[in-house]
């Protein structure tokens, strides 16, 4: 049985038609970006998150940008992150100008390393950005403890854990704002680019509403300079309708991941996701370590079922970010897990046949490397 890595047309299917007439409405309305489509989704997704405020933007990068721009980061700052996580969440921090400083990632949960963050603070430190890797938050606490002793910001990276909590709160309502990305494959996902910034921050929301709009606070009046970050109308239509199966496609992914666990968790060889403490996990990535990854690479090509490698590069051995002048070496936990991770299937539509498939590939797989 072959086995996709994802499925996004199985996702669509049973919403396409309620699809198909929003998007009726959206052309007939003549309204195509920041309009009434948008502001419904809005309106649901800060409900959804538990914030005073949502922000529809053009793309999760545009979310992470616009935030820095807001929060007036640019040239001379530094801003804290991971370099395990998507290019984007450090091109976010180089486009305002500033400088992304690293720390490396905690080897169970695979996200931000509170305990590192003394060690990199200096005088032009002015926010830090943990990512919620993989569908799971950073343990927080400490991050937002030693965010408030230092009078710094933190900007959640939370484009892969929609609807994911810490401390009972809902993942992007923990720091000072969070960043969504709904990116076709994420876990709420738009029919093309779109993003959002959640925030109980008034100020805050306001001047990111000016400048996704090239600045504009009134029509023709620019008080500042910003760029076109709107969302469109056909994706916040398509998200207020695709957001009411968010829980449901997140409890279909936690069950997948209980299951890889039940039948693959006597392997010497791999390494399963932890869940932190506090936590609940939404799984948009299933993430395995395995110290034999080409030989499990091969195994999966051979059954036809699909996998991917998130990230086989740490940021900061990316050749874009050569100039920062970080060796091999420098993030041991962040380069480890990028030569050792493999990601499984783990789409809500996926059968449970689907699922046992998988195991068992990973499993024969594994005895036979052992065995070796
Ligand atoms: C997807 C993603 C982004 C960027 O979102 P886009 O909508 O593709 O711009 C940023 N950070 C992380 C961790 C992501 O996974």
């Amino acid at each position: 049985m072959k086995v996709p890595f994802t499925d996004l047309k199985a996702q669509h299917a049973p919403v396409k038609e309620e699809l198909c007439r929003a998007f009726e409405k959206v052309i007939d309305s003549g309204e195509f970006a920041g309009g009434p489509f948008v502001a419904k989704f809005e309106k649901d997704f800060s409900a959804y998150c538990g914030t005073r405020h949502a922000v529809g933007v053009g793309s999760g990068t545009d979310a992470l940008r616009l935030t820095l721009a807001a929060m007036g980061v640019g040239s001379g700052d530094e801003v804290i992150t991971v370099p395990m996580s998507f290019i984007a969440t450090a091109e976010a921090i180089s486009l305002t100008g500033a400088k992304p400083v690293f720390v490396d990632i905690d080897p169970a949960t695979y996200t931000m390393n509170p305990d590192l963050l003394r060690k990199v603070l200096s005088r032009r430190t002015k926010a830090i950005i943990p990512v919620q890797l993989f569908g799971q938050s950073a343990d927080m606490d400490p991050i937002l403890a030693f965010a408030r002793e230092h009078g710094l910001r933190v900007i959640e990276d939370a484009a892969q854990s929609h609807g994911a909590e810490y401390g009972g709160r809902k993942v992007g309502s923990l720091g000072d704002a969070g960043c969504f990305s709904f990116y076709p494959a994420k876990n709420l996902g738009a029919i093309g680019e779109a993003g959002a910034v959640v925030t109980d921050d008034d100020a805050l929301a306001e001047k990111i509403r000016v400048l996704r709009d090239h600045g504009q606070s009134g029509k023709h009046h620019h008080t500042m300079i910003g760029w076109n970050g709107r969302m469109d109308e056909i994706q916040g239509a398509a998200l207020s309708i695709k957001l009411r199966d968010l829980d449901g496609g997140n409890r279909a992914r936690r069950s997948h991941a209980a299951e890889y666990e039940r039948l693959l968790s006597g392997l010497e060889d791999i390494v399963l996701p932890v869940t932190g403490a506090n936590r609940s996990h939404v799984f948009h990535i299933h993430a395995i370590r395995s110290s034999d990854r080409g030989t499990l690479m091969r195994a999966l090509d051979e059954e036809g079922i699909g996998y991917g490698i998130h990230y086989p590069t740490p940021i900061h051995l990316q050749r874009a970010y050569q100039f920062l002048g970080h060796q091999r070496g420098a993030f041991p936990a962040s380069e480890l897990c990028a030569d050792t991770f493999l990601s499984l299937p783990v789409f809500p539509e996926l059968t449970p046949a689907q699922v046992e498939t998988v195991a068992a590939a990973v499993t024969a797989a594994s005895t036979a490397c052992v065995t070796a």
